[in-house]
């Protein structure tokens, strides 16, 4: 994330004799050393100016996480191909992004009370105990890693849009970047739908709701990333996210049979 001067330090930047780093020693002038990064700090630690100084780095408004939701809303093809051209030092990290985007969307779906207003037991196929019981049990699991099933399945956003967007010759950790910016944003993008829960049958409304949702936020940021007719980035994104939720899902019950094999030989 970008370090902004104060406008303290831009005053006091003429009467700044040279220093050597704090960090890494090399001997330089000005406030930030050219080696590491260390930002040049005089006198004690005081609480106030602490405060002041990591508000001021969480709100800045030119650079981090604010600044990344806001420019994807603004400007969504800009982010991937600014970080894409190497202009990385604005935004957050697309897999920082990626991990809190999905924190703050697990947290709010767990806070909206969706798991416990849902009937669980329409999903169970065998209306006994035991098959409601099972649909339960998956539940708690989706709940317990809810924002790490979100992340997992960007890596294979990223392989399927690299099949549909072969001619870009992006290699797979561009795709990744891509796909950690979109993603993220078609979350985002959800957020507010996350109120939609609350009315009768609300889980259902809010996936009939954000599925297309997502979608076309997903297809905005591609769409800019690639220049293309808009309707092409939202088929093509149908196509991907179904296609790469099929293999995810392959791969989740391919780990879940592997594990019980395992533990079972074992026991
Ligand atoms: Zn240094």
């Amino acid at each position: 994330m970008a370090i902004i001067p104060s406008q303290q330090e831009l005053k006091k930047l003429d009467d700044l004799p040279e220093h050597s780093c704090q960090n890494c020693k090399m001997v330089y002038e000005g406030f930030y050393c050219p080696r590491c990064g260390q930002r040049y700090m005089e006198g004690r630690f005081k609480l106030k100016e602490s405060a002041e100084w990591i508000l001021a780095q969480i709100f800045n408004l030119d650079a981090g996480f604010f600044y990344t939701i806001w420019q994807l809303l603004l400007k969504p093809g800009e982010i991937t191909i600014d970080y894409l051209n190497k202009a990385t030092r604005r935004y957050v990290h697309p897999f920082r992004f990626a991990f809190i985007v999905a924190t703050l969307s697990a947290l709010l779906t767990i806070l909206s009370g969706a798991f416990e207003t849902t009937d669980l037991s329409q999903f169970a196929t065998e209306k006994t105990e035991e098959g409601v019981q099972r649909v339960e049990a998956v539940f708690d699991f989706i709940k317990k890693y809810l924002s790490l099933i979100m992340l997992a399945v960007i890596p294979f956003y990223a392989m399927v849009a690299k099949w549909f967007y072969a001619k870009r010759k992006l290699n797979f950790t561009e795709h990744l970047i891509v796909a950690c910016y979109a993603y993220s944003f078609s979350l985002v993008i959800s957020w507010p739908l996350i109120l939609l829960v609350l009315l009768p049958d609300g889980l259902f409304i809010n996936g009939l709701v954000s599925f297309p949702a997502t979608i076309v936020a997903m297809a905005w940021v591609y769409n800019k990333t690639f220049k293309e007719k808009f309707l092409i980035s939202v088929l093509k994104l149908l196509v991907v996210s179904v296609v790469a939720f099929l293999i995810a899902m392959f791969f989740a019950t391919l780990i879940g049979v592997i594990t019980a094999l395992i533990s079972k030989s074992f026991q």
